[in-house]
């Protein structure tokens, strides 16, 4: 039986059953406070230059006023859709379908560039690649591909940077730069696609291969840009006029913004949901996500709960072992205990072993720490699998390739 969790008093360094517990704390870094000594929420984005509208950014019927209003008759936005959605193309020269005369300047209108590869690192095996992209406005965002057998997964961001300020996320240190367009984020996926199809992700298993799963867990918060991740969300589904993905193969997730989860379960698409929740207790949470400060522990668990009641589907919690801070077998208890108040088989755990910020006191927990942790979850009837951590050597952790470039572009000025 598990023992009952246990909380230890608050201090910077506590004696947990003789395992050190460290606060969370910041190193060089320091973190935006609000008028209230509270961590800075950056919930609107700043004002800046929005990027061009694309075709992916329209509705089917806008697509085709765009294209009359071009000049063109409207089936001519089904034909964008078909180079764009199907053959992964923005490419003029290859849409041989669409009158010579006056299709650049149309492609220009309607598929107007979005994303410049600025790096790509890719593992030796080949099977995983992490892009850093340049949006029009210089702002920086990465994705992550990566291979596993009989699918292939791409992380995507949301947002350029993230305003939820949680102090162990290289991006979150950034604050937020700005909104990404639905269009820029459905690129990302048209753009590992495309380099699929080329074979540039190690061996292929069958010649029609394409992204199967999408994880919202690059940079941002993506229900903190909720419409143009909706938007994003429909194209990647829409058989006809989009990517013609399954929604069960999209994972969104979040640090709990609990109307927006409320929104996404009475959306009519069963996209899988993941609540990043890292600590089961609001002591620790409220430090180690800020949001924390807005929607407790138990709300965002009842608002998880209600999307499984809406949806049918199986809630995610996303638990990242940060070794000496949340990994505790209290914690493992305590996270069992409010899980299983709320009902069984409605949700599963996965823990991660944290990818640390180069030089920082954020590690990843113990093996035999990560072991015991999540025995404790599924002897309480919990089924918890730890998530592989995929991208580690090639600076993984959300954000910080693109704090590297950051760094590297601020020295050479
Ligand atoms: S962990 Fe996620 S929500 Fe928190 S700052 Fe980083 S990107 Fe934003």
């Amino acid at each position: 039986m598990a023992d009952t969790p246990q909380r230890p008093a608050n201090t910077a360094v506590r004696a947990t059953g003789g395992v050190r517990q460290v606060r969370p704390k910041t190193e060089g870094w320091q973190q935006q406070k609000d008028a209230e000594g509270r961590p800075l929420l950056q919930f609107a984005s700043p004002k800046r230059g929005k990027p061009p509208v694309h075709l992916a950014d329209l509705t089917p019927e806008q697509r085709v006023e765009k294209v009359t209003e071009l000049g063109l008759p409207g089936f001519r936005a089904k034909q964008l859709e078909k180079h764009y959605f199907t053959h992964w193309t923005s490419d003029p020269s290859d849409m041989t379908d669409l009158p010579a005369a006056g299709r650049e300047e149309l492609v220009a209108g309607v598929l107007p560039s979005l994303l410049t590869e600025v790096r790509r690192l890719q593992t030796d095996k080949g099977d995983t690649i992490k892009f850093l992209w340049r949006l029009h406005d210089g702002a920086l965002v990465e994705s992550v591909l990566m291979r596993y057998p009989g699918r292939i997964t791409l992380c995507v961001s949301s947002q350029a940077g993230c305003g939820m300020n949680c102090p162990f996320c290289a991006t979150g240190q950034a604050g937020l730069t700005r909104n990404m367009s639905a269009a820029e984020i459905v690129e990302q996926v048209v753009r590992a696609n495309a380099l699929i199809r080329a074979g540039g992700l190690g061996r292929a298993e069958h010649p029609d291969e394409r992204v199967t799963n999408i994880v919202f867990m690059g940079m941002g918060e993506p229900l903190a840009n909720y419409a143009r991740v909706m938007q994003a969300v429909r194209v990647m589904v829409d058989k006809k006029h989009g990517l013609g993905m399954s929604a069960r193969g999209i994972t969104v997730s979040t640090v709990g913004l609990v109307p927006a989860i409320r929104k996404l379960a009475a959306e009519d698409i069963p996209v899988t949901f993941a609540l990043s929740l890292h600590a089961p207790d609001d002591e620790l949470r409220d430090e180690l996500i800020p949001v924390n400060s807005r929607w407790k522990v138990d709300e965002a668990l009842d608002a998880a709960r209600e999307y499984f009641d809406r949806t049918g589907r199986r809630v995610s919690i996303e638990y990242a072992l940060i070794r000496d801070m949340n990994d505790h077998p209290w914690r493992a208890d305590l996270l069992a205990e409010k899980l299983n108040a709320r009902g069984r088989g409605w949700v599963h755990v996965n823990p991660i072993p944290l990818n640390p910020t180069p030089g920082s006191v954020w590690d990843a927990s113990e093996r035999s720490v990560q072991q015991e942790f999540v025995r404790r979850l599924n002897d309480a009837g919990v089924p918890t699998t730890i998530r592989d951590t995929r991208g580690k050597e090639i600076d993984g952790a959300c954000g910080q390739l693109v704090a590297t470039e950051e760094d590297q572009e601020a020295a050479a000025r």
